[in-house]
């Protein structure tokens, strides 16, 4: 028995070896050059045109002015819009969305009544309407059943269908109950909590929790840090943070007390999710040490929240905005009403629509369309920590972009309709209407390179 396993390994290991070898070693992909008629840089938040975008397989070669295209690449003439890298919600939910029917708006039935695989399969749906709307990746940080939203990161990476870049979180990590409050016979008899949450208390519980996540695929952590008024010390977090680090992970922390934000700030947290608990003093830490937040800014529509609450989360947005708290675009989206409709034409409200929307309070907070756009793109991608393989539109990056009528830098909005999207080299948008026939095959499975696990 062992001998036969000794040779399976040794197989195992030759394939698993000669599939990185043809890995490295694969032939460079078809040449495409996108003509741009202006290109935005959000770092700097300036504007060049008429450039040319070479790509080659998934990555950009070269961008410029006057660059050669090579004969026989494919030619993309996007000579009347505006190009600039996709676009980040920092904090959001995608195999979750609780509804009035038939749970009330309770997610407690939501998780009991849809399995992890409809989860999983309304996460594809979601990524998808999320990419048509120019979102090209996303930090999904919980509620997402038994690991979901890991399944959805693998499933878009290996090449089974088009989405977002998912940075999952895996299971949320908090101290006993997580965000819920169940009965004691549903609690110990039913261990109801999971997967919803894991119940981390002491070090050794934390350190366990965190490894679980990264051993099914978290690239970032998130840990409820005041959840519960037992909640998380200053040195659980650094624990925390010490080991998510070991799996190359970041943490966010869930903050809805002002106690539980200085906890956090304390602990040199990477992220803070939710702004509602911050106070001014909060912002001025976060910005003095570079912490980002990420603060689900819901904007008061018909469909959601009120014009109190608004006011609310508006003025802390501005007062964050002031004091140069790195900001992110978040939304924390998980619901799904049937009032989500175009005031307009009365259509239904794409999950991408609903994301976009949340400009809405940052126009209110009257931040700037350039620091908007910042939020929505550079930010986004050092929140989700892969900022040095994804995002800035320059040579080596993977060639994700989107392209828009209109000028965001001066009107925000232009946002809201995207003409044409790029993933990974492959147009999934062009003028306007989805194009997603060469995401779809049954294989070859795409192996990532630089990471050897999910
Ligand atoms: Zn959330």
């Amino acid at each position: 028995m062992r001998k036969r396993m000794t040779a399976f390994c040794l197989i195992l290991g030759a394939l698993l070896a000669s599939g990185v070898t043809a890995h490295a070693q694969s032939q460079p992909g078809p040449i495409t050059a996108i003509k741009a008629g202006r290109l935005i840089d959000p770092e700097t938040g300036t504007v060049t045109t008429n450039q040319v975008i070479l790509i080659e397989g998934e990555k950009i070669s070269g961008v410029g002015p006057n660059l050669n295209i090579p004969a026989g690449a494919t030619v993309i003439d996007l000579g009347k819009l505006t190009v600039l890298p996709g676009l980040v919600d920092a904090h959001t939910h995608m195999a979750i969305t609780y509804k009035e029917q038939p749970e009330n708006n309770y997610y407690y039935l939501t998780y009991v009544m849809d399995s992890t695989a409809l989860r999983a399969i309304q996460a594809a749906s979601n990524g998808m309407q999320l990419l048509n709307s120019g979102f090209t990746v996303i930090r999904d940080v919980g509620n997402n059943g038994l690991y979901a939203d890991v399944a959805l990161r693998q499933a878009i990476e290996q090449g089974w269908l088009p989405g977002p870049t998912v940075i999952p979180s895996g299971i949320i990590i908090g101290g006993t109950g997580g965000q819920f409050w169940p009965t004691p016979e549903m609690y110990k008899q039913h261990n109801i909590v999971f997967p919803e949450y894991i119940d981390a208390n002491s070090p050794d519980e934390i350190v366990r929790a965190i490894r679980q996540n990264m051993l099914f695929g978290a690239r970032t952590i998130k840990l409820c840090i005041d959840c519960k008024p037992w909640g998380y010390s200053v040195d659980d977090i650094k624990l925390a943070i010490t080991e998510a680090a070991k799996g190359g992970c970041k943490v966010e922390g869930h903050v809805q007390t002002p106690e539980g934000a200085q906890r956090a700030i304390d602990a040199g947290i990477y992220i803070i999710g939710h702004g509602t608990a911050l106070t001014p003093d909060h912002h001025r830490q976060m910005a003095a040490k570079g912490i980002f937040l990420a603060g689900t800014d819901t904007p008061f529509t018909k469909y959601r929240g009120t014009d109190a609450s608004f006011k609310q989360v508006v003025d802390k947005l501005r007062d964050a905005w002031e004091k140069k708290v790195p900001l992110t675009f978040s939304t924390d989206l998980d619901y799904w009403n049937d009032r989500m409709k175009d005031e307009k034409t009365g259509a239904w409200l794409t999950r991408g629509d609903l994301t976009i929307a949340f400009i809405e309070t940052w126009k209110a907070a009257r931040i700037p369309p350039a620091d908007i756009l910042r939020a929505l793109t550079i930010n986004g991608y050092k929140a989700a920590d892969i900022i040095k393989e994804r995002g800035p539109i320059k040579q080596g990056m993977f060639a994700d972009m989107i392209a828009v009528s209109g000028d965001p830098l001066t009107d925000i909005d232009a946002l809201r309709n995207v003409q044409f999207v790029m993933k990974n080299g492959m147009v999934f948008k062009k003028d306007g209407v989805m194009t997603p026939e060469k995401f779809f095959h049954p294989g070859p499975v795409r192996i990532p390179s630089g990471r050897w696990t999910r």
